[in-house]
């Protein structure tokens, strides 16, 4: 392989997002439209590859939280519908039109925002109603009959998605997903009822997926976390998982210095890990700065030369200490991987998170700009 000129850097595997997003579309069969999600930068995969990647597949539609996302995919040429989650503010409404966005709104006001929006700019805008079903954050708490009205006042924007989403879907020792799915049907079946046509009608992303709640499909899903190789642990009694997907994402670091160390010498910041024998450790270079966590010092794991060995010490901004006393083969300018895998030991955002104390999505989306990322 060619050297890659960065300390750090993420290597990112374009045919396992698209073997990813195939296993998406298996699993909810032809009847359903799988959504691509890519905000935040494709949960640090590259918004702009990825979005390459899935258009080549044949995606219709992607999904980004802001507008300021969505101008960014529009620039580099992306020309699939975008949907953007996070709805728009007032002095965002001129780019949605400009850049052919479709946002999420989440109130009757937003209604009445994206309808002035559309006559404003003369553009056939489109758009979701985001229905707060239960999980207490965006979406409207409006009953069915106030929703009829408030699109009854509408003259512009084409109403053209219900949308709903899960607080705790793979949560199976709670109530919560069968609730919302029933106040959200409940609301749909009315504006049915009423006359309403409503061309998408969505509620799952990953997690309603892969434990298979089919009575969340409906029309369309919207995948992130599977796209990138993840289906969150389930709590409960689960059913078996349905989706097979692996991380497309590779993280290494270079060794920067390898040196012996007497028992009792003292490592990083505060001196809180001390060599309780002869050690030999090396200098990564990557940090809290690249998104290594810092409360993965004297915790986290790494695997170097093929084994899994501890991180020693605090990690700093640029560098982080790792023991490599099992091996002589590494020096500096060889590679470490932070998350991944080699041979038989791998390493993934959701065993790193567990021991940094979150969760995957934040391992992921923390790996900061400084990491080069290297697409294979
Ligand atoms: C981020 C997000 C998704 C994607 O969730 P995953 O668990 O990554 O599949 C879907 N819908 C909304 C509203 C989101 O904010």
């Amino acid at each position: 392989m060619q050297t890659i000129p960065h300390r750090s850097y993420a290597l990112i595997s374009q045919e396992q997002i698209a073997l990813n997003y195939r296993s998406v579309r298996a699993a909810v069969g032809p009847g359903v439209e799988v959504l691509g999600v890519v905000k935040a930068d494709a949960y640090g995969h590259g918004a702009l590859e990825v979005a390459r990647v899935l258009v080549a597949e044949g995606a219709r539609w992607l999904a980004v939280s802001s507008v300021e996302e969505g101008v960014n995919l529009r620039t580099a040429g992306i020309n699939t519908r975008i949907l953007v989650m996070a709805g728009f503010l007032r002095y965002e409404g001129p780019a949605v039109a400009e850049y052919g966005l479709t946002p999420a709104v989440h109130s009757l006001e937003d209604i009445a925002a994206v309808d002035e929006l559309a006559r404003q700019s003369g553009k056939p805008l489109a758009y979701h109603l985001k229905i707060d079903s239960g999980m207490g954050r965006l979406g409207t708490r409006a009953e069915a009959a106030e929703i009829l009205a408030a699109l009854d006042r509408t003259r512009h924007a084409r109403f053209e998605g219900l949308m709903t989403h899960f607080a705790s879907a793979a949560d199976y020792t709670s109530q919560q997903t069968g609730e919302q799915i029933a106040r959200f049907e409940a609301i749909r079946r009315e504006l049915v009822s009423a006359g309403l046509r409503i061309p998408y009608v969505h509620m799952a992303s990953t997690n309603a997926v892969g434990y298979g709640r089919r009575e969340a499909w409906q029309n369309l899903v919207r995948a992130g976390h599977a796209l990138y190789g993840y289906v969150s642990p389930a709590r409960g009694e689960a059913p078996p998982r349905i989706l097979e997907v692996r991380p497309a994402l590779t993280w290494k670091a270079k060794i920067l210095a390898v040196k012996d160390l007497p028992e009792g010498a003292l490592v990083g910041y505060g001196g809180s890990f001390r060599a309780p024998r002869p050690m030999r450790i090396a200098v990564l270079g990557a940090g809290y700065a690249d998104g290594v966590f810092h409360r993965l010092s004297n915790r986290g794991k790494v695997i170097a030369a093929g084994k899994l060995t501890s991180i020693l010490g605090t990690v700093s901004m640029d560098l982080t200490t790792v023991d490599i006393s099992h091996t002589t083969a590494l020096g500096p300018g060889n590679e470490v991987t932070l998350l991944g895998r080699e041979g038989e030991v791998s390493l993934d955002a959701q065993q790193i998170a567990k021991v940094a104390g979150t969760i995957s999505y934040n391992i992921l989306c923390g790996i900061s700009g400084r990491v080069k990322r290297v697409y294979v």
